[in-house]
């Protein structure tokens, strides 16, 4: 069960109980039934809130997630226990998976409940004024679904670790809200007044993770530039708009 910062804040508990249900239900059955390999997905807003920078994945665990999102992130932190767990037990290979901010072709583009970026692109398709939440400053790493789903697939043939491993693009490559939010306004032509509300709230202001162990097995793998990976998620958006999750 996932959400962006708002549906969060409003559902901890049913963050926490839903993601904790499916956690146990999808391992224990996986075991059960004799799987080899669980791939599962936390994220790095499951990270520590105060914490030094760039986060690791020897960190997940090291003090208390930011307020906002503390019964997913509790929940979400619970299975790489039942990994390790597993392993002990079992002998089994189940591991995870944390990418940054994903975005992409048949995402959420509900404004209430979803991410940044969908609700972004549909707020800047639909309105004369975009309305842009918080101060814009926050930082961000975005990551495309179609790099993501080429990691996902690499993680489940070749990598054959029980701890997780961070799929994100570099630190370099840490963008603001208002950064993010100019490139929307680019790649959908958008016309109108940008505006900042700052009576909704920032959220964590950043969460920069390190892809250093990512690139130590894959060096060459390439990221689609941030800006190609917007365009090509607005044109899917217009292009299906009737049928788009919103
Ligand atoms: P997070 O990365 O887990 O915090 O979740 P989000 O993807 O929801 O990003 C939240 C950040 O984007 C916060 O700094 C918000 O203030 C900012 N933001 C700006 N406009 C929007 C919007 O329309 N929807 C959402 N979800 N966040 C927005």
């Amino acid at each position: 069960m996932v959400g962006g910062l708002f549906k969060n804040m409003r559902q901890n508990l049913d963050f926490w109980r839903s993601n904790m249900y499916i956690n146990d239900n999808v391992l224990q059955t996986a075991h059960e039934v004799d799987v080899v390999k669980v791939v599962s997905c936390l994220s790095t807003c499951i990270f520590p809130d105060k914490t030094t920078y760039p986060i690791d994945e020897t960190m997940i665990h090291n003090g208390p997630p930011h307020d906002s999102n503390f019964g997913y992130a509790y929940a979400k932190r619970m299975i790489d226990v039942h990994n390790r767990a597993y392993f002990e037990k079992y002998d089994r290979r189940y591991t995870a998976v944390i990418p940054t901010n994903v975005f992409g072709p048949h995402d959420n583009f509900n404004i209430e409940d979803g991410h940044v970026l969908p609700g972004l692109i549909h707020k800047t398709y639909k309105a004369q004024t975009l309305h842009v939440w918080g101060s814009g400053r926050p930082l961000r790493q975005f990551i495309y679904s179609l790099d993501l789903a080429r990691l996902f697939l690499w993680v489940l043939r070749e990598y054959d670790e029980v701890d997780p491993i961070i799929l994100s693009v570099g630190e370099e490559d840490e963008v603001s809200i208002k950064e993010a939010a100019n490139v929307v306004v680019q790649a959908l032509e958008f016309k109108g007044e940008v505006v900042y509300d700052t009576s909704k709230a920032d959220g964590q202001f950043k969460k920069t993770a390190s892809n250093t162990k990512l690139r130590k097995y894959l060096p060459e793998f390439t990221f689609t530039p941030f800006p190609e990976a917007i365009k090509k998620t607005c044109d899917w958006f217009v292009d299906n708009y009737d049928i788009a999750r919103k």
